[in-house]
């Protein structure tokens, strides 16, 4: 039978939630457990493609094609797994297959309420993702704050289950802050205790506390956190701030934790093999050199709009012994100043974006790249941008552009194709997940990836315009990628550069710290011989 650890934070966002859950998975995987994560967001959105990069960080694309939080990215880069539907769940979803069921007659007679309906949904959802997946164990990160209106039913769904399933079957981590008072210097535990009381309002006590703090947590506040919270002392965890995420799986197990929720789970497990994880921390920790990349986008006040990109290139430096440091530059930065809002960078990347503001910077900025041969790495919106700058400096095409930004351009280099139709409905309507490509032999790209098929995910809607193919190939840049039926292009490079490649797709997101995307190896190493 399935066995399943559920993480619930309390007192504030951002304490890591997420890394935790994806930390416990990583450390069960590495003494042969097989585990799989699931996330449930208490929000009403059906999935995360609509919502703003700027709030709520990068949305993170599965294989399947889910428009996902950004922690799956980190379940996935922890675990070196692909995820997908039956990782993923949102109180959006929840609602519309019961309320489909209700329209379908299955309640017939029944008054449709949030127990036992909704938690019967969100348990046979929790469920599921072991049967999906075969996992032995299934961590469950739950969403949000403990005391959040929207977070209730899954609380008591997690209640519900603790009853039905025997005790060694079900366990709790919450995760609480620890504050420092600015002004005594004090270390505080009040907010931790209360955000357990708030849990047991709920009818459940947890197993294990980890207590974020500032710094070491001292032995006193640990006896202080498991006298108020009623949890043994030794299954009070002290998760201090670390230098890199990766880790929060060698901190949590120097405290035990992982032995401890195996004991709790009465499940038997062999030594864990950390051997490669540890290399690529110290690896990470301790660079020999480093190589400085402009990110020229819109949202870089916010590195998590961007953070599988930021984990892509931090995979590849550890990689190759080199540190990234990023350096952000708003488009509009570029706008202003032009190239000299570029000078000094070893490499340039441009990610992937929509609307329209800022993308005459980003349009700037990849002809400069090209012009003085620096190397450039354009995703998405960056390979459309790379386009539209050749067609407009090489091409002569001066009012080149995607039809996305200017629908009256005479050469709509970047369009939607035919096929699409008019896309009117926001959600769910792009091209998302995995699709395969036929790489053409003898271009950069062949050289990256050493095949002529890959498969990579997407997420966009506008298309490089087939129109224009021969035109593009005749001025020098040269169509390296193809979808199977010849029909979508995928990847453009320029051949005379050190390194200028364009991807329509989003190699980001199969990024793993212990296999880096050959495309990020690529870009890192041309840069760091520029
Ligand atoms: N806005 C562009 C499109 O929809 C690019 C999308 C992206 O970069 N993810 O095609």
């Amino acid at each position: 039978m399935p066995k399943y650890v559920f993480v619930t934070g309390g007192v504030v966002s951002g304490l890591g939630k997420g890394v935790l859950a994806a930390s416990l998975g990583c450390l069960l995987q590495a003494r042969g457990v097989k585990v799989t994560l699931q996330k449930v967001d208490p929000y009403l959105n059906v999935d995360a493609g609509t919502m703003n990069p700027y709030e709520h960080g990068e949305v993170f694309v599965t294989r399947d094609g889910l428009e996902t939080d950004l922690d799956i990215g980190h379940y996935e880069r922890f675990l070196g797994q692909d995820l997908g539907e039956p990782n993923y769940l949102t109180t959006g979803r929840v609602y519309r297959d019961v309320i489909a069921r209700e329209r379908a007659g299955d309640y017939l007679g029944h008054t449709v309420q949030v127990i036992p309906h909704i938690t019967d949904e969100i348990k046979r959802r929790v469920r599921g993702a072991a049967k999906a997946t075969g996992a032995e164990v299934v961590v469950v990160e739950v969403g949000g704050t403990v005391g959040d209106i929207e977070g209730l039913p899954y609380l008591e769904a997690i209640r519900q289950l603790r009853d039905e399933l025997p005790r060694s079957d079900v366990a709790v981590v919450h995760l609480a802050y620890v504050p420092i008072l600015s002004t005594t210097h004090e270390l505080k535990t009040k907010p931790t205790q209360h955000s357990v009381k708030e849990l047991r309002t709920a009818g459940i006590q947890p197993d294990f506390i980890v207590a974020r703090c500032p710094v070491e947590l001292p032995p006193a506040l640990r006896e202080k956190i498991a006298l108020f919270c009623d949890v043994p002392r030794d299954h009070v965890i002290a998760g201090r701030d670390l230098p890199t995420i990766y880790g929060v799986p060698l901190a949590m197990r120097e405290e035990g934790l992982d032995a401890k929720l195996l004991a709790r789970l009465d499940l038997a497990a062999g030594e864990e093999d950390l051997a490669a994880w540890r290399g690529f921390v110290a690896r990470l920790e301790r660079p020999a050199r480093t190589v400085r990349i402009g990110i020229v986008g819109k949202y870089v006040e916010l590195p998590d709009a961007y953070l599988s990109i930021l984990e892509a290139l931090h995979h590849a430096g550890a990689a190759l012994a080199a540190g990234v440091e990023v350096e952000w530059v708003p488009s509009a930065r570029v706008e202003r100043d032009g190239d000299r809002a570029l000078e000094g960078l070893a490499g340039i990347l441009i990610p992937g974006g929509f609307g329209e503001r800022g993308v005459e910077g980003k349009v700037a900025a990849a002809g400069h790249a090209r012009r003085s041969g620096t190397p450039y790495f354009g995703i998405c919106l960056g390979m459309q941008v790379a386009t539209i700058a050749f067609a407009r400096e090489v091409l002569g095409w001066r009012k080149a552009n995607s039809s996305e930004f200017d629908p009256g351009t005479p050469y709509p280099v970047i369009d939607l194709l035919p096929e699409q139709g008019g896309v009117t409905a926001k959600g769910g309507t792009m091209r998302r997940g995995e699709y395969a490509m036929d790489i053409v032999p003898g271009s950069r790209l062949h050289k990256v990836y050493g095949a002529t098929r890959a498969g990579e995910r997407h997420r966009h809607r506008y298309e490089f315009n087939p129109l224009y193919r021969d035109a593009f190939e005749k001025g020098g840049l040269r169509l390296s990628a193809v979808s199977p039926d010849g029909r979508l292009v995928e990847a453009v490079e320029v051949a005379d550069h050190p390194w200028y490649v364009g991807v329509q797709y989003h190699p980001e997101f199969r990024s793993r710290p212990l296999s880096p995307h050959p495309l990020f190896l690529g870009f890192l190493q041309a840069c760091l011989s520029s």
